[in-house]
C-alpha cells in the first residue's frame, strides 16, 4: 500500500488527532509530530526545527541518522537482512566479537528490546542458580532495588515498584525481592542461599537519573561475590558513552557478571540489545533452550557493529565527559532559578523543578515552545539526555531555552 499525497500532506493538528483516533492511549507525547531528523536537530511536519534533549530515551547517543549507522545499514539492506538463527549470518560473529571486546565479557547473547534482554538475564540467573549454584527447584530468587525500571513485559512489572506500570496487571511473577536502592546494608540482608542474582540499574534513568552513593556499585559487587550469586548490571539506558564512559560501572571500576545493553546499541534505527556474561553464566543455556526469531539477525547485527566500531574510537566518551562538565555548570547556575536540584553524570541530567513554577509537564511544553523537546519523569523532573554529538553551541541554546521556560 503506498500512502496516497493526501495523507502525507496532513497537519501536525490533523495527525495528532488521527492518532488519538486509532492508537491505544499508553503514551501522552508532548504534542509534536517530527517528519526528519539528522544530528541533535529534528523537524516537525509544518517545517520548524527543535534541539532534541531527550534523544530517544539515549537510544540515539549517536544522534539522529550517524552517517556511519546510515551507511552500514544501507550496505546490509542490499546484501541480507534476515536468516534466522536457524542458519548462520555473516555478520553476527563479528557483531558479538566486537561487543565482547568493548565491554570485557566473553559471551554474548543477541535480542531485540531492553525488556527481552532483562527477561533473557532472568532466565539465565535462574538456571545458573540451579545448575551451578545447587538453588532447590524453583526457589531461586532475584534481587531488585525500589524505583528500578526494567521493561514492560508481565515478569518485569511484577517487581516494578511503580504503581502506574504495575496495577491491573497481575498475577505477579514471584521470586523477586525488592531493596532501596543505595542502601548497601538493606542489599546485603536480602542475600541468601536461594539468590540467584542482584539486578540492578547502576544509574536509574527514569526514576530520575538517580546516582547512588559513591561506593555503592562496588560495594554490591563484593557483596554479590560473598554471597556466591550473579551482579546483573542493567546498562540498557546508562551504558555506551551516556555518563562519560562506555559503561557507567567503569566509573567504579566494576565488572558485573552480566551486563544488559539496548537502546542505544541499536543506533536508533533497528532495536537491537544483548546481554553479556561471564562464558561458565552463559553456558547454561543450550540449544532450544531460548531464542528470538530476529535476535542477531544480520542488519540488527551490521548496525550494532557499527556502533561498537563508534564507540570504540573513545569519542562519544569523551564528548560526554566534556560537556557534561558544560551541562553540570549550566545547571549549577540555574540553581534557585526555578531549578531545586539536580543530579548529573556524563551528558545525562535530571533537573528538579520547583513545582511552585510548573510541573516538569509543563516545563517541557514551554521548551518545546523555545525550540526544545525533553521529557519530563515523576512529576517535577526534567530529564535531560541528548545525542553525545551535541555541539557546546547547541547545548549552550538548549540550556538558554531552559532558562527562559523557568522564567
Ligand atoms: C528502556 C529500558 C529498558 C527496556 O527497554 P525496551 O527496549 O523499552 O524494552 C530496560 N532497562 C532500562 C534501564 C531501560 O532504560
Amino acid at each position: 500500500m503506498t500512502l496516497t499525497p493526501e495523507r502525507t500532506r496532513r497537519s501536525s493538528a490533523e495527525l495528532i488527532a488521527a492518532e488519538d483516533g486509532v492508537l491505544a492511549h499508553n503514551y501522552h507525547p508532548l504534542p509534536v509530530v517530527v517528519a526528519r531528523a539528522e544530528g541533535v536537530w529534528v523537524e516537525d511536519v509544518e517545517g520548524r526545527r527543535y534541539l532534541d534533549m531527550l534523544a530517544g530515551y539515549s537510544a540515539l547517543n549517536f544522534g539522529h541518522r550517524h552517517p556511519d549507522l546510515i551507511a552500514a545499514a544501507h550496505r546490509q539492506l542490499d546484501a541480507l537482512t534476515l536468516t534466522s538463527r536457524a542458519f548462520h549470518n555473516d555478520r553476527l560473529a563479528g557483531f558479538a566479537e566486537g561487543l565482547a571486546e568493548l565491554t570485557g565479557l566473553p559471551a554474548v547473547l543477541p535480542m531485540n528490546t531492553g525488556a527481552e534482554a532483562v527477561e533473557s538475564a532472568v532466565k539465565l540467573a535462574r538456571k545458573w542458580a540451579y545448575e551451578v549454584k545447587g538453588v532447590a527447584p524453583d526457589r531461586a530468587t532475584i534481587v531488585v532495588a525500589d524505583g528500578n525500571f526494567h521493561g514492560r513485559t508481565t515478569t518485569i512489572v511484577s517487581f516494578s515498584t511503580d504503581e502506574t506500570a504495575r496495577g491491573g496487571f497481575g498475577p505477579f511473577t514471584p521470586g523477586f525481592r525488592v531493596v532501596p536502592y543505595n542502601d548497601l546494608a538493606a542489599l546485603e540482608a536480602a542475600l541468601d542461599e536461594t539468590t540467584a542474582a542482584v539486578l540492578i540499574e547502576p544509574i536509574q534513568g527514569e526514576a530520575g537519573v538517580v546516582i547512588p552513593d559513591d561506593g555503592y556499585l562496588a560495594g554490591v559487587r563484593e557483596a554479590t561475590r560473598r554471597a556466591g550469586c550473579l551482579l546483573i548490571a542493567d546498562e540498557i539506558q546508562s551504558g555506551l558513552g551516556r555518563t562519560g564512559t562506555t559503561l557507567a560501572v567503569d566509573h567504579e571500576s566494576v565488572r558485573p557478571d552480566v551486563l544488559l545493553l539496548g537502546k542505544a546499541l541499536g543506533g536508533g534505527i533497528v532495536p537491537v540489545s544483548a546481554v553479556l556474561a561471564r562464558s561458565d553464566v552463559m553456558a547454561v543455556l543450550r540449544p532450544g533452550e531460548h531464542g528470538s526469531t530476529f535476535g542477531g539477525n544480520p542488519l540488527s547485527a551490521a548496525v550494532g557493529s557499527a556502533v561498537v566500531d563508534l564507540l570504540a574510537t573513545g569519542e562519544f566518551q569523551r564528548r560526554a565527559t566534556e560537556l557534561g562538565e558544560v551541562l553540570r555548570g549550566g545547571l549549577t547556575a540555574l540553581l534557585g532559578k526555578g531549578v531545586v536540584g539536580f543530579r548529573s553524570r556524563g551528558l545525562w541530567a535530571g533537573v528538579d523543578i520547583d513545582p511552585a513554577i510548573g510541573t516538569g509537564r509543563h516545563i517541557s511544553e514551554r521548551l518545546m515552545a523555545e525550540g526544545v523537546l525533553a521529557k519530563d519523569t515523576h512529576g517535577s523532573t526534567i530529564r535531560i539526555a541528548p545525542p553525545l554529538t551535541i555541539t557546546e553551541e547547541e547545548l549552550a541554546t538548549a540550556l538558554a531555552a531552559l532558562e527562559k521556560s523557568l522564567r
